[in-house]
């Protein structure tokens, strides 16, 4: 089996558990089915990377013993290619111009899964006096169904929970949805694994690889690590910060939150983490992350 996942931190700040155990349970993945593992930087909005985090980023994955497959991507190089797939789209009459502010789509649109659904002002064209703002996808009226490897079936009807949405927003980025839709295909990724935070927008993902012909990777998402208020951890609490000179349990830590057999007590150095974690990794074993979608 032809085996390519990846791990796509945004740099915004430092990784801190949360992000280690997303980071461990998709590269301990790859290795137990003998794959790659790319990493890739989603710094589409660029006005939001902090100075330093990717070499920050780096540097911790290194200590804690990754190793990545080839050069790290980021979305940032790829601002051209987003704008060839956006204007295929347009040109497809796929996707529209919107000129539509967020006000004016809350105060009508009914709410949906991810805030109010796109009243669709604009969907036949911007009525007279607007300008082109943003660029949302066409969405028809149909069901999209997956099995999510670790949380199961899910369904979601894009028009009727979601709406045409947005793929390059009203500042010029293209939208993430778009962004990650088209760098897991030129990147020829098969197996994504990453946080259930993403487990509702990934029937936006499909339906866009859909609509662009681009094959889907599988996907499983595993359940968010939250904080003792239920919140899921963020990159703005630095006081969670993964500490580099110690890796060992932070590791052995993300290896129980995910579920699996516990590996042998003398265990001293990173290196025996990763060949006995690639020996003994079971997905079957990664508790089912619910309640997202
Ligand atoms: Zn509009």
């Amino acid at each position: 089996m032809t085996y390519r996942g990846r791990f796509a931190p945004s740099p915004t700040g430092r990784l801190h558990f949360g992000s280690l155990v997303a980071a461990v349970a998709s590269y301990t993945d790859a290795l137990h089915h003998q794959g790659e593992w790319l990493l890739r930087f989603d710094d589409v909005d660029e006005t939001r990377t902090l100075p330093g985090a990717v070499d920050g980023i780096l540097t911790t994955l290194d200590a804690f013993g990754f190793e990545w497959s080839a050069e790290p991507a980021s979305q940032s190089d790829r601002v051209d290619l987003y704008q060839a797939i956006l204007d295929r789209l347009l040109t497809e009459d796929l996707a529209f111009y919107c000129g539509c502010s967020r006000k004016e789509i809350e105060a009508v649109g009914r709410p949906g899964t991810d805030g109010p659904l796109y009243p669709g002002t604009c969907r036949n064209g911007l009525p007279r006096g607007k300008r082109p703002r943003s660029i949302r996808l066409r969405v028809e009226n149909k069901t999209v169904r997956f099995v999510d490897r670790f949380a199961g079936p899910v369904q979601q009807n894009v028009a009727q929970q979601i709406g045409d949405f947005v793929i390059r927003r009203a500042d010029g980025f293209a939208a993430y949805q778009l962004a990650v839709v088209v760098d897991d295909s030129i990147e020829n990724i098969t197996h994504v694994v990453r946080g259930a935070d993403l487990l509702e927008s990934t029937p936006r993902q499909l339906y866009l690889q859909q609509q662009l012909g681009f094959t889907y990777p599988v996907y499983g998402h595993i359940p968010l690590v939250r904080d003792a208020c239920g919140k899921k951890l963020s990159k703005d609490d630095a006081a969670r910060a993964l500490t580099l000179n110690n890796p060992l349990p932070s590791l052995l830590a993300a290896w129980q939150f995910l579920g699996q057999v516990s590996l042998a007590s003398d265990i001293t150095h990173v290196s025996e983490f990763w060949s006995e974690a690639t020996r003994l990794w079971s997905p079957a074993r990664v508790p089912i992350a619910t309640g997202e979608v």
